[in-house]
């Protein structure tokens, strides 16, 4: 597919093109961004130019290694992620990664590590990480992947050149969506305004159970009462239909997408009030001004950290089921003006 299909971020495809052109990579790198926006698609299309068997500014996308390196099958790329149910990067990974680097480059002149959501390293992972970074062989070329700069430690933040990924234009994701997934346009339009940037996301609403989900959490948290408590926990998790989902990380992107949708109504309610009109969930604008009004800005500013560290409790392996019902027995406690909770 090669740089073409990376789309909104041709600063960096420039500045990897030029430092291809000059032989000028350094040993390692960070891509960071919010998720869904293209980093690890940029990254392979990355491998693809470097390995390339015809040389140039961009992949031929058609040669051996270009294939191969589609497919996920070029000995010298390696891609290290969390292992599947399991939220972090272990040491093990990361001696494997020392040992494919030990060994000299095998069909070509460098070798290349890419490790996506390089922010899920333990600390023993992290430090191993440290010393390949401090001595990296010449030929090595290591890219971090992390949607925040804050969970990578210093001294491995100091030894990477850092590279920021942008959000998508909504023009782009539109595009795509019509393109790609053979989205409507006016569908794709909708989806673009909701999805934040980030393709990931949009990808989810192109499923329209997500839509009909999420809209009727909005008007559900628009009509709910205080007293609603436990009811309302189980009628999101029937709505939602979060526990018929076997695998735990498809259930973890989907209670993600709960969580966003809740935070996002918060949002727009604080909008609302301070007489802000960029609203998200646009559609329900009346609505939203007319529960701003009854809701203080002092709760309102409680129930957004109420959410944001359900979103933490989320990646460090919580129970789902119980998470879900704790923060909605405290948005409703917030709501009913019970702050000791
Ligand atoms: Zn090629």
């Amino acid at each position: 597919m090669s740089f073409k299909v990376v789309s909104c971020q041709n600063q960096t495809v420039k500045l990897f093109q030029n430092a291809i052109t000059n032989k000028r990579l350094a040993h390692a790198y960070i891509f960071t961004g919010q998720e869904g926006i293209g980093k690890v698609l940029f990254s392979k299309e990355l491998a693809k130019a470097i390995f390339c068997q015809h040389p140039g500014r961009d992949a031929c996308d058609t040669c051996y290694h270009c294939q191969r390196i589609e497919n996920n099958a070029f000995s010298d790329l390696l891609f290290i992620l969390p292992e599947k149910n399991s939220r972090i990067i272990k040491i093990e990974q990361l001696k494997y990664l020392q040992e494919f680097l030990n060994v000299r480059p095998l069909e070509s002149k460098q070798k290349m590590v890419i490790i996506q959501s390089a922010d899920k390293m333990n600390e023993e992972a992290s430090n191993c990480l440290l010393k390949t970074l401090e001595e990296p062989p010449l030929y090595a070329i290591i890219i971090l992947i992390v949607t925040s700069l804050d969970a990578v430690k210093d001294t491995i933040r100091s030894r990477c050149q850092i590279v920021r990924f942008s959000p998508l234009t909504f023009d782009s994701i539109k595009e795509i969506l019509i393109h790609r997934f053979h989205v409507d346009c006016n569908q794709a339009e909708q989806i673009a305004s909701l999805s934040n940037g980030s393709m990931e996301r949009a990808a989810l609403l192109c499923d329209t159970h997500v839509l009909e989900k999420r809209n009727w959490l909005i008007d559900r948290l628009l009509r709910l009462e205080c007293d609603d408590n436990l009811t309302f926990s189980k009628e999101l998790l029937n709505e939602w239909h979060i526990q018929d989902l076997e695998v735990l990380e498809e259930k973890r992107v989907l209670v993600k997408e709960l969580l966003l949708s809740f935070l996002l109504y918060y949002r727009d309610l604080l909008v609302c009030k301070s007489g802000g009109y960029e609203l998200y969930y646009r559609d329900w604008k009346d609505a939203l001004v007319l529960k701003s009004n009854s809701l203080s800005d002092d709760v309102l500013f409680r129930i957004v950290p109420v959410i944001k560290t359900s979103f933490e409790y989320l990646d460090h392996n919580a129970n789902i089921t119980l998470l879900i019902e704790n923060m909605v027995t405290k948005i409703l406690h917030l709501q009913r003006g019970v702050f000791s909770v």
